[in-house]
């Protein structure tokens, strides 16, 4: 089959690779209909990847259809209309149960797709899915593909990053970063109950998007414009989806007094100069994490068969998936008006 292969920085190639396998008698074989590109494929097109080595095909988000499925499996079978969460899990350890299914314990099983030799990428003809049953969710009928690839991961990280920053009725809530994550916790961070939503970012069309899903857009520098939006206050809780140091130091900066920081962006930086003094007088409460998506989806996809969130309405661009480098050029430039990049295969 074909899929896209990472080489090296910038160096994505659409190339013929080994048919995925049956994992066994609980897993299962996709078909992709459609893969996205996430903001987190831009740390391995940038060369600095998650230590998987080169030669691996990539991509962690996609729907499709299933071909195949194990004896084991109980709740597929061949032609299930599926969404594949980016977080796999065993099903099996006490985080599977928990739903934790970012920590599963079995290494081998749990983990995310395309960042490395381990589990293949969805940006792929079809994918390999081990614990079917875990790892696969049906989607909805009405829901279009398009909402059901941002549920893989975008939506729900988004999500998680509101829900961690336990947002109260009325809060002001700023959400630094608007790549789809962003967009994605902006959104949810309404429908939790903010009273308002202030967009940061350095693009201008990245904050004009999140005004249409209802935010505010912060121009100007965000410290002045926060604090002037906020009586000199600062915001109720922050949300960041970048993962830079300079991101999550600006995050911890417009938190007011007794405010949540919420860190959903993938930093990689295994040191921070965190400004304990400046948390410690303003009573910050400092949360980070990674989305499991399974855990996620229950509230996320009645509330999108509901409408009242359109995961779909973020997808921006779309190619072919022989036309991967381009894609990948293009989201990794932020220009055009770029939000989410979607990858198609022929039917
Ligand atoms: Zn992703
Ligand atoms: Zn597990």
């Amino acid at each position: 089959m074909k899929a896209l292969t990472y080489h090296g920085p910038q160096d994505i190639r659409y190339e013929s690779v080994p048919d995925p396998m049956l994992p066994g008698e609980r897993g299962a074989v996709v078909r992709v209909r459609s893969a996205g590109i996430c903001g987190s494929d831009l740390h391995i097109y940038g060369g600095h990847g998650f230590g998987g080595g080169a030669g691996y095909s990539i991509g962690h988000e996609a729907v499709g259809e299933v071909v195949e499925v194990g004896s084991a499996v109980a709740r597929f079978a061949p032609g299930d209309r599926v969404l594949a969460p980016a977080s796999v899990g065993c099903g099996r350890c006490a985080p599977c149960g928990r739903g934790v299914v970012f920590l599963c314990e079995n290494f081998g099983e749990g983990g995310v797709y395309g960042i490395g030799h381990a589990l293949g990428g969805c940006q792929a003809e079809a994918i390999a899915v081990p614990a079917a049953d875990m790892n696969l969710v049906a989607i909805p009928d009405g829901m279009s593909d398009d909402a059901a690839l941002v549920l893989t991961d975008n939506a729900p990280t988004g999500w998680y990053g509101a829900r961690l920053g336990r947002i109260a009725l009325g809060d002001t809530v700023v959400v630094v970063g608007l790549g789809p994550v962003g967009l994605m916790a902006a959104a949810s961070a309404l429908i939790m109950g903010a009273s308002r939503v202030l967009a940061v970012d350095l693009v201008d069309s990245r904050r004009a998007r999140a005004a249409d899903l209802g935010a505010i857009p912060v121009e100007g520098n965000p410290r002045d414009e926060v604090l002037a939006l906020t009586g000199g206050r600062g915001a109720d809780v922050v949300i960041e989806a970048v993962g830079a140091d300079a991101t999550i130091g600006l995050a911890t900066d417009l938190a007011g007094r007794c405010g949540r920081v919420s860190v959903v962006g993938i930093s990689q930086s295994p040191t921070y100069p965190f400004n304990l003094l400046l948390a410690q007088l303003k009573c910050l409460e400092f949360t980070i994490g990674m989305c499991s998506v399974q855990a996620e989806l229950p509230a996320l996809l009645p509330l999108t068969t509901s409408g009242r969130l359109d995961p779909g309405a973020i997808v921006t661009h779309r190619f072919p998936l022989e036309a991967g480098p381009d894609a990948y050029a293009l989201f990794a430039s932020r220009a055009d008006g770029v939000a989410k990049v979607v990858l198609d295969l022929p039917a």
